[in-house]
């Protein structure tokens, strides 16, 4: 008889973007004349740039040659690309980070997900509330989150670290000890950052705990004010306790082409049962060695071709128009009195509602009365209920459209 890792059935079915769509069609059904505008996605739209089809282009034809073709590549990645990642990513913000640290993959999802395989089941983990799903769910397939609670909608064993306007979105360190922490910043989904000093307190305390942070600057590419860190990297100590997630999705367009990577310093260890010290770089380089078999050739070549001088113009000019959208969508909240977050370094723009609305109910009234669809942000966390996501991710004349529509709604007399 095959047993199953009922680890999974511990999971919550995630009704959050399948309830979404449900509802989306149900009232295009109803309304098939209406035009309905979707800000809830979390995908780009904007076609991939020219500079990176051209090298993806050359790579599919160096396939194609004898002299040329390429089979398997090596695990981590290649070495054109974990160098020019060392150099962009890292030298240029006076970080020293060398080629073996760099483990090139299929994209942060991946990434996120599988790095608790060299992690004890026995951890505790915290995360920020509201959170990108992935961190919880893994950890809940992988044993570590203990039972769902009904209650409060928390699973028991695990650290929530609400991020809320009451805090200013910064979450507070744990009271009680913890092995592993999940911090995003830009943060989806409230599109709010750290800065230099906030990071520091998170280093201070993995080191002290001889904890792990797993930091994911997927959205690190948004980030538009001076001295907000671009990595953890920044701060100092930081190598002997985290592990950064970066992605090419958001940054160049490469969330169906898929592609990214992790850093995992040598000076990060982790220890046994008996307190022996483990190198963490060597378990995941023998875990992706296992595991994976690296990111195609043709793929890497798209991704090199982004560090070029006309691949950096090109994917900074998508980024300036996602953020000009983020732009216009605070801007308009704001002017009939909506308080947001978020927009300024990130493509996510996170609406308070008005006291006493919640998430769900203003996701129905936005829908039937303005045609617009966002994402409830109880969705990603009992802290966000009283809170909406918007993002900056859709084009031009349909974000225009979709605020003029909120602005003549006056949703406060509904
Ligand atoms: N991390 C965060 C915070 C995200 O929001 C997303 C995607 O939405 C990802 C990771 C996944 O990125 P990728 O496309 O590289 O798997």
């Amino acid at each position: 008889m095959i047993n199953i890792n009922e680890n999974f059935l511990n999971l919550q079915d995630s009704y959050l973007f399948s309830t979404i769509a449900k509802k989306v069609s149900e009232y295009q059904q109803k309304n098939p004349d209406k035009k309905i505008i979707k800000l809830g996605i979390g995908d780009v739209t904007l076609p991939v740039v020219d500079e990176v089809r051209t090298a993806m282009k050359q790579a599919v034809d160096e396939m194609g040659k004898k002299e040329t073709f390429k089979g398997y590549g090596p695990e981590q990645g290649y070495d054109f690309l974990r160098e020019k990642i060392v150099e962009c990513e890292y030298k240029n913000r006076g970080i020293t980070i060398e080629k073996d640290e760099i483990f090139v993959s299929d994209g942060a999802k991946c990434d996120t997900g599988n790095i608790g395989d060299i992690f004890s089941a026995e951890n505790r983990v915290a995360i920020t509330d509201p959170v990108y799903p992935v961190y919880l769910d893994t950890n809940v397939m992988a044993g570590r989150s203990g039972l769902y609670k009904e209650s409060d909608g928390k699973y028991s064993n695990i650290v929530y670290m609400p991020c809320t306007a009451e805090n200013n979105f910064e979450p507070e360190l744990p009271s009680e000890k913890v092995d592993i922490i999940y911090l995003c910043f830009p943060n989806n989904p409230t599109g709010t950052i750290l800065n230099k000093n906030q990071l520091k307190k998170w280093v201070e305390y993995a080191k002290e705990n001889k904890s792990i942070i797993l930091y994911d600057a997927a959205y690190e590419a948004f980030i538009t004010e001076n001295e907000i860190p671009h990595s953890i990297y920044e701060i100092e100590g930081a190598k002997e306790v985290a592990i950064e997630f970066k992605s090419y999705s958001k940054t160049a367009g490469f969330t169906g082409i898929r592609c990214g990577y992790v850093v995992v310093p040598k000076e990060l260890k982790g220890y046994t049962k008996q307190g022996e010290e483990v190198s963490i770089n060597k378990l995941w380089n023998r875990r992706q060695c296992t595991k994976f078999n690296g990111v195609s050739y043709i793929t890497q070549k798209g991704a090199e071709a982004i560090y070029s001088e006309e691949g950096q113009k090109q994917i900074k000019a998508n980024i300036q128009y996602y953020l000009e959208n983020a732009k216009i969508i605070v801007e308009g909240l704001n002017s009939i009195g909506l308080k947001t977050y978020g927009g300024v370094n990130a493509p996510y723009v996170w609406l308070k509602l008005p006291e006493g609305v919640k998430s769900w109910e203003f996701f129905d009234k936005l829908l039937e009365e303005v045609g617009v669809v966002g994402t409830p942000g109880v969705g990603f966390g009992p802290s966000g209920e009283g809170y909406f996501r918007l993002t900056a991710f859709g084009n031009r004349e349909n974000t225009i459209e979709a605020i003029e529509r909120i602005k003549k709604w006056d949703f406060s007399k509904k």
